[in-house]
């Protein structure tokens, strides 16, 4: 079986084209499929309007969250509901076209790959592009696992990376990363990134700085990094500073050193503040993890036995 998960958050406008053109493309590769759309607590009618196409297309089946848990959280649900042998992740704003899945299908059963991710060679949208492409080159430098440049959520996977991935139990989630993590044999599949069809980014600014942040501080020691080369630093640049204002008082220059007294105060506080909340961050997500929160709850699963 084939399964396509697609997580989507208040896209009543959406819907109706992305069933139909999901389902079009998912037949012509398997006509043993299913469809599992994610509700991720959308507000608006996003869920009625899943209920509809679900009696159009008997295939499609509804994982209904019982709150907003952030995309990453409905991809997880559906990974860890999907049936499949191969599964497939797809963004549901169409901006991943479901048109490549036959070709990253292919691929998996005749080029012997384990993962295949569409990779986006460029963006049709501006929309934080050079913030994107920039964050994807450092992620990939500072945590020292494979290739997660320009990769997105658009991937299909065997059922044995499947497995891996849901082995993965944290709660702070940046999929792409651990995706890469697992290793197995990945390959790529390069597109143009459409604009959104309709409606607004569901991932705000705000989301998407934080899903940043879960990359790396999940996936890297870079943060801790940077405190001990800047604490390193400054302790050094101090400790000369020091020597020189003794022999500065040595040779009687008493009242000198007061701005140079109050900016290393000023400097060195500052430094710590920094280095406390870097160690507030891991504190936090040591905290998170040992909560051993569910990452999703399910409402409701619209599943092949649910009525139509
Ligand atoms: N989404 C979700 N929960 C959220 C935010 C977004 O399920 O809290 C879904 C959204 O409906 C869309 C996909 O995740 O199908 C990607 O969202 P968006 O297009 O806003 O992200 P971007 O393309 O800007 O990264
Ligand atoms: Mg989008």
């Amino acid at each position: 079986m084939f399964s396509l998960i697609i997580p989507v958050y208040n896209e009543e406008g959406i819907i109706d084209e992305l069933a139909g053109r999901a389902v079009k493309t998912i037949e012509s590769v398997s006509p043993n499929y299913e469809i599992l759309f994610v509700n991720d607590g959308s507000t608006d009618s996003t869920l009625q309007k899943l209920i509809e196409v679900r009696k159009r297309f008997s295939r499609i089946k509804i994982i209904d969250l019982s709150k907003n848990f952030g995309h990453q959280a409905a991809f997880t649900a559906g990974l860890e509901l999907a049936m499949g042998n191969y599964v497939a992740m797809m963004d549901g704003d169409l901006q991943d076209p479901p048109e490549l899945l036959p070709e990253m299908y292919r691929m998996i059963k005749e080029e012997g790959f384990d993962i295949v991710s569409g990779k986006r060679n460029g963006r049709k949208s501006k929309r934080l592009r050079l913030i994107t492409n920039l964050f994807h080159s450092f992620f990939k430098k500072v945590a020292g696992i494979g290739e997660i440049e320009n990769t997105g959520n658009f991937s299909i996977m065997n059922r044995a990376a499947v497995n891996a991935l849901v082995q993965m139990k944290e709660s702070i989630r940046y999929l792409p990363g651990m995706r890469s993590f697992i290793g197995f044999r990945q390959g790529y599949v390069e597109y143009m990134r459409e604009d959104r069809l309709k409606g607004k980014p569901k991932m705000s600014l705000s989301k998407l700085m934080v899903l940043g942040a879960d990359a790396i501080f999940s996936f890297s020691k870079f943060p801790i990094k940077v405190c001990l080369f800047l604490g390193t630093l400054g302790t050094i640049i101090f400790f000369f500073a020091g020597i020189y204002a003794l022999i500065d008082k040595l040779f009687g220059h008493s009242l000198l050193g007061w701005s140079s007294t109050v900016l290393s105060i000023y400097f060195l506080g500052s430094i710590q503040l920094v280095f406390l909340g870097v160690m507030g961050e891991y504190v936090y997500r040591i905290y998170k993890e040992s909560q051993n929160r569910p990452i999703y709850l399910v409402k409701k699963f619209y599943d092949a036995e649910t009525e139509q």
